[in-house]
């Protein structure tokens, strides 16, 4: 099924000089809602992944049904003051100024297997950050899955020792 052209692409939102890629019009079309979750999971098939963790807040969208399709338990990976209990917290650069994301300190055990899902790489600081906090509570990011990647940004290069995979790309 040709996703991409499921994907509407918004010129300068939210700011001047962005094409946002929006996923709500896939997300409305069941059969390629179907086909990116089957393809996700698939490629997490036979890695023994115990956990899906998604950044917030397409991750939730996209990890949630893959985390059910290949058996393993979702975390939630959110902005700062959100999660209820003890958290660990990862600062990171941003372009201008720092962003923090956060996890509950005990939402994943030492040695599990994890893996990250979310709708888009860009720079990839969001999901370097993800990466950190899942490591530093001993767990063990095995795969990094997105539905779609824009290469000229160059992203994979701040995930290099990471199993990274796309959908779709952007060039
Ligand atoms: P990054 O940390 O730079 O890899 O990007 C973080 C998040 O920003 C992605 O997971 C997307 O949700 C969002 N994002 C960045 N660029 C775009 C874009 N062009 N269209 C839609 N979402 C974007």
């Amino acid at each position: 099924m040709d996703l991409k052209s499921t994907i509407r692409e918004i010129q300068d939102f939210p700011k001047e000089g962005i094409n946002f890629k929006d996923i709500t019009t896939l997300l409305k079309d069941p059969l390629a809602l179907k086909a990116t979750i089957d393809a996700i999971s698939e490629n997490l098939k036979d890695k023994g992944i115990e956990i899906i963790a998604g950044p917030e807040s397409r991750g939730f969208i996209v990890g949630v049904p893959v985390a059910c399709q290949v058996g393993a338990g979702f975390v939630p990976v959110r902005k700062p003051g959100k999660l209820p209990a003890k958290v660990e917290r990862y600062e990171y650069e941003l372009e201008y100024g720092t962003d923090v994301l956060e996890i509950h300190h005990d939402a994943i055990k030492p040695g599990q297997k994890v893996a990250i899902v979310d709708d888009l790489l860009a720079t990839g600081g969001t999901v370097l950050a993800t990466a950190r906090l899942i490591e530093s509570l001993g767990g063990i990011v095995v795969s990094v899955q997105f539905l779609m990647e824009l290469n000229f940004l160059n992203g994979r290069e701040k995930l290099q020792g990471y199993e990274v995979q796309s959908l779709i790309t952007y060039d």
